[in-house]
């Protein structure tokens, strides 16, 4: 029996972030005790609201490139579970600072699984799609080895997940720490920023001020998008499975769209006149991405349960409830 004043405790770094607020809610109502560590580099911090009416959650600024807080090192025997999401995720952010970016893959997954080490504790790293690169096997299954640009614009990104699975699977190799490592696959949702840039969080918001529709290169480009609480359920299903942790698993929804769909389906919501603007193709932009799930279907015993419409209606209800706070400016 767990006592009150000695809880074991769930650490997730980037939990102020989209995903990383979902997940501390969800850990939250199964009663964890959670300390959330994040920089508010790209989260917004109205996500932290809520969570921090409950008790047992703490909130710890700080960046995981830096050695980590002493606050945390000093309860390091009492974590059981890290989970890694801290990173900026969409194309315009971690382009923004690139070297940045990759510090935070390499030298924080570093310090994380360093924290694993110390404490026991079991390790989970959200890596990325993106490690397939530009992919030629469609749909990607984890064995594919992807086709990544390591000198363009995206390598910050993909490379330094790469660098940090390199790690995280080392550190399994070497008995140094339990790991756990999901590949999550585009995820939309409630708590996205408007100024993310990604192309969900932009043609809602477009479609709820009227601005521009911005669309990229042609729009036959696809994507596989997840609803975010779906992927919080595959994500612990995945931390709490025991399944041998030197395997990565691919999160995502395998139901492809090009994004000319998607812009249907946005529109069919919310109905407007906005303009479609087309924009250049960004460099890199991969072509086509859907992921196979058979290994989570078989290990995790987890699909999506959520229509790419319905997830779009409840994002957009959440989107227009943000109208009023003027948060929905839109950067260029
Ligand atoms: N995209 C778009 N309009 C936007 C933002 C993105 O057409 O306002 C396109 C983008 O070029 C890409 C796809 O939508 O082909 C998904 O982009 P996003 O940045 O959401 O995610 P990622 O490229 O990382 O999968």
């Amino acid at each position: 029996m767990m006592r009150a004043d000695n809880p074991k405790l769930t650490l997730v770094a980037g939990g102020a972030g989209f995903i990383g607020s979902h997940l501390c809610q969800a850990l939250l109502d199964r009663g964890d005790h959670v300390i959330c560590l994040d920089n508010l580099q790209t989260a917004n911090p109205d996500n932290l609201g809520e969570l921090e009416r409950n008790p047992r959650f703490e909130f710890v600024e700080g960046d995981v490139i830096q050695p980590l807080p002493p606050g945390i090192i000093a309860r390091a025997g009492r974590i059981r579970r890290i989970y890694n999401l801290a990173c900026a995720a969409s194309p315009p952010h971690y382009q923004a600072d690139p070297e940045h970016t990759m510090l935070t893959n390499v030298i924080g997954t570093d310090h994380l699984l360093r924290l694993a080490e110390m404490s026991g504790a079991r390790f989970l790293l959200t890596s990325t799609s993106e490690v397939y690169g530009d992919p030629e096997m469609h749909p990607q299954r984890e064995d594919y080895r992807g086709w990544v640009n390591c000198t363009g614009p995206r390598a910050c990104y993909d490379e330094g997940k790469r660098a940090a699975e390199a790690m995280a699977f080392d550190f399994a190799r070497m008995n140094r720490a339990e790991i756990r490592v999901a590949r999550i696959f585009n995820t939309y949702g409630p708590h996205m920023n408007p100024d993310d840039g990604r192309v969900v969080s932009n043609l809602i918001c477009q479609a709820l001020t009227g601005s521009p529709i911005t669309l990229y290169g042609d729009g036959s480009q696809t994507r596989s998008f997840c609803y975010v609480t779906d992927m919080v359920e595959g994500l612990m299903r995945l931390m709490e499975s025991d399944i041998d942790g030197r395997e990565p698993v691919n999160l995502g929804n395998p139901e492809e769209f090009t994004i000319s769909v998607l812009l249907e389906v946005v529109r069919d919501i919310i109905p407007t006149r906005a303009a479609v603007q087309y924009l250049a193709l960004p460099i890199d932009d991969p072509r086509r991405r859907k992921p196979d799930i058979g290994r989570a279907r078989l290990l995790l015993r987890w699909e999506p349960q959520t229509p790419l419409a319905a997830g779009i209606a409840k994002t957009a209800a959440w989107f227009a409830g943000q109208l009023d706070t003027e948060k929905l400016r839109i950067k260029e």
